[in-house]
């Protein structure tokens, strides 16, 4: 039955494709005046399609690996940049895998802004991105950044020595966006009073976020969150916070971890277990069960970086207010 559909699908299409040949047959067995004026009529708009092209390659075609990345560069960048994100929605750092369309597109790409934290979709990919394009200049994202020691990979060695979840502390994204800047002005130098002056505006609006985060946050000192996945360190340490994770060197934890892991939620009061949507559930919801909590879904990649930073505030709050 679906193969009968399919044929008559094919079917339509052919004869669709037939007529459309039939015309244009016609279109060219037109008499010499009428393509003529065929031709000039056509002309303005090629004209018209490689001046928008030349206004669109003036654009500096950047690529970044996470997508909280894109925020931070289309602030400083504006309308003089066009970023594309290598890891999709939904898909983790940690594992993803770049298509081969992916890594073609690379070789088109002026810029590469790299998180440069260890990340492992970095340390798998990064000769390949190289190798498909390799006088594009790979800037550092996490340079001057200082880490958070103890980071383990899945298989638990150690990776770069630092904790690769940099970007979930806001004054981290500021640092970010400094060193997007720096490599924007250098791609462009007529541009670097532009890139500066958005900078400054990008930095007042993270440093506003802080500030109203340490407003709300003057009873959150020494309270403990409890997250799934290990993404949270920076955040919590910038306010004072303590984090556990339900994960264990990317791996679910086992029963007896689990056992622990709802002793010590139990012990600190814990009600609310944070999950995110790139990372199994399963562990959270087993946890929430135990201590009669719930489970919050809280994104350290969402694009909208701002936006997200004060949610996932609020949720820490109003998960505290339950303790
Ligand atoms: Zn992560």
């Amino acid at each position: 039955m679906k193969i009968m559909g399919i044929n008559k699908i094919l079917t339509a299409i052919l004869i669709v494709c037939l007529s459309a040949c039939i015309l244009s047959a016609g279109c060219t067995g037109n008499t010499n005046g009428n393509e003529q004026t065929q031709q000039q009529t056509l002309q303005p708009t090629q004209q018209q399609t490689q001046t928008d092209t030349a206004a669109a390659d003036e654009r500096i075609t950047v690529a970044a690996s996470i997508l909280p990345q894109k925020e931070i560069i289309e602030s400083v960048g504006k309308d003089k940049v066009k970023v594309s994100v290598l890891v999709p929605p939904g898909f983790s750092p940690h594992t993803y895998e770049l298509t081969s369309g992916q890594l073609r597109s690379i070789a088109d790409t002026d810029l590469f802004v790299s998180m440069g934290s260890g990340i492992e979709f970095e340390l798998a990919w990064m000769d390949k991105i190289k190798g498909v394009n390799p006088n594009m200049p790979i800037v550092n994202a996490s340079e001057g950044i200082a880490f958070i020691d103890g980071y383990t990979e899945e298989d638990g060695t150690h990776v770069s020595g630092g904790d690769p979840h940099v970007w979930l502390s806001i004054a981290n994204a500021k640092i970010m966006a400094e060193n997007v800047c720096k490599a924007l002005a250098k791609e462009s130098p007529k541009d670097e009073e532009y890139f500066r002056a958005n900078l400054e505006e990008y930095k007042a609006k993270l440093d506003a976020l802080d500030g109203e985060i340490r407003e709300s946050f003057t009873d959150m000192k020494d309270v403990t969150i409890m997250t799934y996945h290990p993404a949270w360190s920076y955040f919590v340490r910038d306010y004072g916070m303590e984090c556990i994770s339900v994960e264990n060197n990317g791996k679910e934890p086992s029963p007896s971890d689990l056992a622990a892991l709802i002793d010590t939620a139990k012990a600190k009061g814990i009600k609310v277990i944070f999950a995110s949507p790139e990372y199994s559930t399963k562990s959270a919801y087993t946890i929430a069960d135990a201590i009669g909590g719930s489970v919050v879904l809280i994104d350290p990649l969402s694009e909208n970086y701002i936006d997200n930073m004060k949610s996932v505030a609020e949720a820490f709050k109003s998960a505290a207010a339950q303790n």
